[in-house]
């Protein structure tokens, strides 16, 4: 435990071994653990292609593809006993860009840079041209043949974490990162042996995830960390906030409960009847801002702070408004307001978590695809459940109850271990600090 690593790497795919190799070669000692083999993730499930990515080309990410091309001549030349040419074929017909189209694009990515070695693009005669013996005659009768490299995607793996062990990097395999924390600018991993259960935690001057953000529990424990390492700078945060909005609230608050006494009623006491239908309004926007707000504490950990600052005043502002319309806009008014402000926020979290992280939005959301899914499914039961009877406080209270049960009851069927984490997270937290980090 003493020892500080420069870095820590969390998985063992390509992007993880190739960070230790390239951090290792610069002389910084490496911590790698990977929960099962080495590139037992999608590093061994890929298309097999060492490629520049022609179809980003589309996109305009020139610099992109320049780049991917670069290492691709690279990579071959390092190991050309895994990574051998390849020639494609792609037969040209009406329902495909036009032929002149198609052939600026290969002759850019012949030429946007990288290629030196790899033979360049030609136009075919499928008619003629033997390679185009393979295609039922005269269906196709013009194509091109362009150069991309072919990998064993795993050896390349395995290579690449030997070199990194080789220049003086840990990778332990089978060593499954279950909690990361941080102290004192420094972070401490723990890992577990996925064999023997036993745990030890190392520190490290950085941290890389490298576990593909897809149903794994770092993004969980990076949310515990939001919770506990950062505890201070958050709660220093919700003060400022706190403090922020009853200077604006409190004086605004008064000034329409003297104007609009109605609001007032409106606010402090709906009948059954209204919560009943506040629920049903709501309900479904907070399974939303559950997403969100889980979203919006990875922003928290990854230092995003003045983002969710502001997107979490945007939000506060937004239902302050609302409210306030409320003798002219009616309860449903109001309650349609709430909703809409929950969704601009949502967005809002969504569309600068994913700029903050560096993190693709699809693979962050299919983090919360479990509590995602059940939180939908209990809004749905609490709805039912309110419209099944009469309105009156025992129906809301019971609707509530149903709710959370069916919330944790889709848990456990979805996503039994996300809910067997958090709770184990949630108690280590109310234990304190100093037990948690034990
Ligand atoms: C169908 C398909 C085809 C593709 N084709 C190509 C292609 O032809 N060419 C190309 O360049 N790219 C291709 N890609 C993309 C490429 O495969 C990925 O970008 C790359 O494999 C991602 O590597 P990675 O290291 O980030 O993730 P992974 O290979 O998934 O590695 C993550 C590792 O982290 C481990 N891990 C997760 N959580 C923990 C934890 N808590 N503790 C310890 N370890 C953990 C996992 O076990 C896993 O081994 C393709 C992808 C797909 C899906």
């Amino acid at each position: 435990m003493d020892r500080v690593y420069d870095l820590a790497i969390i998985g063992g795919g390509i992007n993880g071994c190739g960070i230790a190799r390239d951090a290792a070669g610069r002389g910084n000692s490496v911590f790698l653990c990977e929960m099962n083999d080495l590139a037992s993730g999608t590093s061994s499930w890929s298309t097999k292609l060492v490629h520049g990515g022609l179809r980003y080309l589309e996109y305009y990410e020139f610099r992109l593809v320049r780049e991917a091309l670069i290492e691709r001549e690279i990579l071959w030349q390092i190991a050309p006993h895994i990574i051998r040419p390849l020639r494609f074929v792609l037969p040209h017909h009406s329902g495909l860009r036009p032929a002149w189209l198609l052939r600026l694009g290969l002759f850019l990515y012949d030429h946007i840079g990288g290629r030196h070695l790899l033979p360049p693009t030609r136009s075919v005669d499928l008619v003629h041209d033997e390679v185009g013996k393979p295609l039922i005659a005269n269906r196709y009768t013009k194509g091109f043949e362009y150069s991309d490299c072919f990998v064993d995607d795993a050896r390349l793996v395995v290579l690449t974490a030997r070199d990194a062990a080789d220049r003086g990097a840990e990778i332990h395999t089978r060593s499954r990162a279950v909690e990361i924390r941080q102290a004192d600018g420094i972070w401490q991993v723990t890992v577990e042996n996925v064999m023997s259960g036993e745990r030890t935690t190392i520190r490290s001057r950085a941290l890389v995830n490298a576990g593909e953000a897809v149903g794994n529990t770092v993004w969980g424990t990076l949310y515990v960390q939001a919770l506990t390492g950062e505890r201070a700078k958050i709660a220093e945060l919700h003060r400022q906030l706190c403090r922020l909005l009853a200077a604006i609230l409190l004086p605004a608050s008064a000034i329409a409960a003297a104007a609009a006494p109605e609001l007032v009623d409106l606010l402090l006491g709906p009948k059954w009847v209204d919560l009943a239908f506040l629920l049903r309004v709501l309900l479904p926007a907070w399974a939303l801002t559950v997403i969100a707000t889980q979203i919006g504490a990875i922003l928290l950990a990854k230092g995003g702070f003045i983002i969710q600052f502001w997107c979490s005043a945007g939000q506060s502002m937004g239902r302050a408004l609302v409210v306030f319309s409320a003798p002219w806009t009616g309860l449903a008014g109001t309650m349609f307001g709430i909703v809409g402000v929950s969704v601009l926020y949502s967005a809002a979290i969504l569309y600068f978590s994913r700029a903050a992280t560096g993190c693709a939005l699809l693979p962050l959301l299919r983090g919360f695809v479990g509590p995602g899914i059940s939180s939908v499914v209990a809004a749905a039961a609490c709805l039912l459940t309110i419209d099944s009877f009469a309105a009156s406080p025992a129906v809301t209270l019971s609707a509530l109850a149903v709710g959370i049960i069916s919330f944790l009851i889709s848990m456990l069927i979805i996503d039994r271990r996300s809910l067997i984490e958090d709770w184990q997270a949630i108690r280590r937290l109310a234990a304190g600090p100093d037990k948690a980090a034990a």
